[in-house]
């Protein structure tokens, strides 16, 4: 797997450590290893990638452990998911703008960045639902490497993938809904 610069992961792992120890949570051996793999990977692993990494340094590591600490990072905001339309979620320690290419076939996940795509206005249909907070592109596509693995042909069946756009933060429905669940 591609590793990030080892400044930008340094950072990311420093950035970790301070803000979890500033929540009151007890920095264990297990953890800050778990911190360091995911803030060392651009791959945006699931929990079953993170775990099966960290094993190989923490023998004693359990999946639990690794889930409770995923979730405990994302609970406090530290760490972004990708999905829920993915069979496993992942996680993405990358918490700076950037927009995702996803491929179809392998599941690699990349970061990129494009002041065009943070530019982009959002249509009425979408400013209905409630306010957006931030649009992140996620691109689809077959990677360089899944692409030499297949036949022209089959190749250019493939070839019209999209972009899709998610949009987070749109709160307005959700409250709505729970409003009339209560009423
Ligand atoms: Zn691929
Ligand atoms: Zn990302």
């Amino acid at each position: 797997m591609q590793k990030s610069e080892p400044t930008r992961s340094a950072a990311r792992l420093g950035h970790l450590e301070a803000a979890v120890r500033k929540a009151g949570v007890k920095l264990t051996h297990q953890r800050l290893e778990i911190f360091r793999e995911l803030a060392s990977t651009e791959a945006h692993p699931d929990a079953e990638g993170i775990f099966k990494a960290v094993r190989r340094r923490v023998p004693t590591v359990s999946l639990d452990t690794v889930y409770r600490t995923l979730w405990m990072l994302r609970d406090l905001g530290l760490v972004v998911t990708l999905g829920p339309n993915r069979e496993s979620l992942r996680f993405d320690a990358n918490l700076e703008r950037h927009h995702h290419y996803v491929c179809v076939r392998c599941g690699l996940v990349r970061d990129f960045d494009s002041e065009a795509l943070n530019a982009l206005r959002m249509p009425a249909a979408v400013k209905a639902f409630g306010s957006v907070v931030e649009a992140q592109v996620e691109v689809r596509g077959l990677c360089e490497r899944c692409q030499s693995q297949r036949s022209p042909r089959a190749k250019a069946e493939d070839e019209p993938r999209f972009a899709q756009l998610k949009t987070a933060g749109l709160k307005g429905p959700e409250q709505k809904r729970k409003g009339r669940r209560s009423s």
